[in-house]
């Protein structure tokens, strides 16, 4: 059965697969911000593995913002339901600046234990991407250590994916 939360996981797998999807949406939408929801399951290890990334339009009015489309965001949540993924999270780029929260971000920010993913953008080319763990309202956000999926411990990688599949 679908579980209502997934608890707040230690660190982050996104498979490669996913970050080239993530960079390639960062150099189209470039110099305006791309965004999308981070779709996966928690693990027994404590690792949210990231299985596939929705595509937003950008509904901010703001070529320095993000907003994801709320239209999408329940069809999403609505079709997840039962299937033992959920959304973990949400995905932007950061055209020339860091992929660290701002201040924009930060008070986006309400639902404690939302992932949120960020991927830079430089003069066009994708650089690196930084995952980090929404502490609610106001308190701004955790860093964490971000894997591919490739270079979890292959015990753990393998007897994982083997139950979430
Ligand atoms: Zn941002």
């Amino acid at each position: 059965m679908s579980q209502v939360a997934v608890a707040p996981p230690a660190r982050v797998l996104l498979p490669a697969p996913i970050r080239a999807a993530m960079e390639a949406m960062a150099r189209a939408a470039y110099p305006a911000e791309a965004c999308g929801l981070l779709v996966g399951t928690g693990r027994a290890d404590g690792a949210a593995t990231i299985e596939r990334l929705e595509p937003s339009l950008n509904r901010a009015g703001h070529a320095d913002r993000f907003e994801i489309d709320i239209i999408l965001h329940l069809r999403l949540q609505r079709e997840l339901r039962g299937s033992g993924q959920h959304i973990l999270g949400v995905w932007h780029s950061h055209p020339d600046h860091p992929p660290e929260p701002s201040a924009s971000d930060a008070a986006g920010a309400d639902e404690a234990g939302f992932l949120w993913l960020i991927t830079a953008v430089t003069a066009g080319v994708a650089g690196a991407t930084r995952a980090y763990l929404a502490q609610g309202k106001g308190a701004g956000f955790t860093p964490l250590p971000l894997a591919a999926d490739d270079a979890a411990p292959a015990a753990n990688a393998a007897d994982g994916a083997g139950a979430l599949r």
